[in-house]
């Protein structure tokens, strides 16, 4: 069982099940919605997860994905595209221990910052991750 939350403790969230999908988002929306340069992910059911207190506020991000986040303090909290209804992206950083869902990628490297540079040795890739 994976728990989280947002900074102000209003919205708390749990998710079962094996996370997969983990990665470092280097996408420009990630970037413009969070503040930071890049924003990890981690992706599991959304039959799996679960918010157990508050109910987070939700804006369309792009065409079909919804994004949402507490209203009161900010945290970005989770993704959503209408093509994949059944998986659910969540900020690794809303975890209460982060340490337990490391990325294992990069993604969309080629819209990142010029200045953000790696070196965890992890797969980079230019756009989305290949199936
Ligand atoms: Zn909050
Ligand atoms: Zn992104």
């Amino acid at each position: 069982m994976l728990k989280g939350g947002c900074f102000c403790g209003t919205v708390r969230y749990e998710a079962e099940g094996e996370p997969w999908h983990e990665t470092v988002c280097h996408c420009s929306i990630c970037r413009r919605t969070t503040g930071a340069p890049i924003v990890a992910w981690f992706t599991v059911k959304t039959g799996d997860f679960r918010i157990v207190a508050g109910e987070p506020a939700r804006f369309r991000s792009s065409g079909a994905a919804t994004r949402t986040f507490c209203g009161a303090c900010g945290t970005a909290l989770t993704f959503q595209s209408a093509d994949h209804p059944d998986e659910i992206d969540v900020t690794t950083c809303s975890l209460d221990d982060p340490e337990r869902v490391p990325p294992k990628s990069h993604t969309w490297r080629a819209s990142g910052l010029a200045w953000v540079k790696s070196a965890d040795g992890l797969p980079a890739y230019p756009e989305k991750r290949p199936d």
